[in-house]
């Protein structure tokens, strides 16, 4: 499961949606300001009936996808899970 997301994340379209998040957020943190080891990070997850799969990282919608720092990042995911919602 993790190796198939990291591919995902590998992939052209993803690098290209994370350049516009990033800008979008200033290449900051939105928890703490600092610009190092910037990471996107997907507020919710979903899942297309349609086609039986998880959306692909690059297909949210921009309001989704936030701009966290590691650190932050990963306080994050420790404090709060991410809501999956059928789409
Ligand atoms: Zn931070
Ligand atoms: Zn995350």
């Amino acid at each position: 499961m993790t190796t198939e997301y990291q591919t995902l994340l590998a992939t052209d379209q993803w690098q290209q949606k994370r350049q516009q998040i990033l800008k979008r957020d200033d290449y900051k943190c939105c928890c703490c300001n600092s610009t190092q080891n910037l990471q996107i990070h997907h507020r919710q997850y979903h899942f297309v009936k349609a086609s039986d799969s998880k959306q692909k990282p690059w297909e949210y919608k921009s309001r989704y996808l936030i701009t966290l720092c590691v650190k932050c990042h990963q306080r994050g995911h420790e404090l709060f899970k991410v809501p999956f919602f059928n789409v």
